[in-house]
């Protein structure tokens, strides 16, 4: 199940992908739309700690649609955006995912010829990233001490 933290929400890539074999795609589909809610949820809560990052905002109405209508796009978007986050926040994360580019470029060329093995390995690395960042968040926290 996924799991609330006071800085996100934590979900587990290997259960996603069974689900999403034993519903043949559609639970991946939502999954996609439910980490665009995640990205809001992310930024409305950690906003305070990490003011220069680079935000976390999209509409996952409008991800879902462009998923029908042109994948690449979300795809971009949902790398771009927690690449950047990470790589700008004052929150220290050792890991990223990959840039936006380089992550459609694996779908794409890498997909078929991986048997969907390189994109499977690629988005679970996205959602590792973007795990260890909220629980990062969580941590660096702690060491801080109270504002007045
Ligand atoms: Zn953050």
């Amino acid at each position: 199940m996924p799991k609330e933290h006071k800085f996100g929400t934590m979900r587990k890539y290997r259960r996603v992908l069974f689900l999403s074999i034993v519903t043949f795609g559609i639970y991946y589909i939502i999954y996609q739309y439910w980490l665009f809610q995640d990205f809001e949820e992310h930024h409305e809560k950690a906003f305070e700690t990490e003011p220069r990052a680079y935000p976390l905002i999209t509409n996952p109405t409008t991800m879902l649609i462009f998923l029908f209508i042109f994948p690449f796009y979300p795809i971009y978007i949902k790398y771009t955006l927690l690449y950047d986050h990470i790589r700008t926040s004052c929150i220290q994360s050792p890991e990223n995912c990959s840039i936006g580019i380089k992550a459609v470029l694996t779908f794409v060329i890498l997909g078929a010829c991986t048997f969907g093995i390189a994109p499977i390995v690629t988005e679970s690395r996205w959602q590792r990233a973007f795990n260890e960042h909220i629980l990062d968040h969580e941590h660096q926290q702690e060491n801080i001490p109270e504002r007045r």
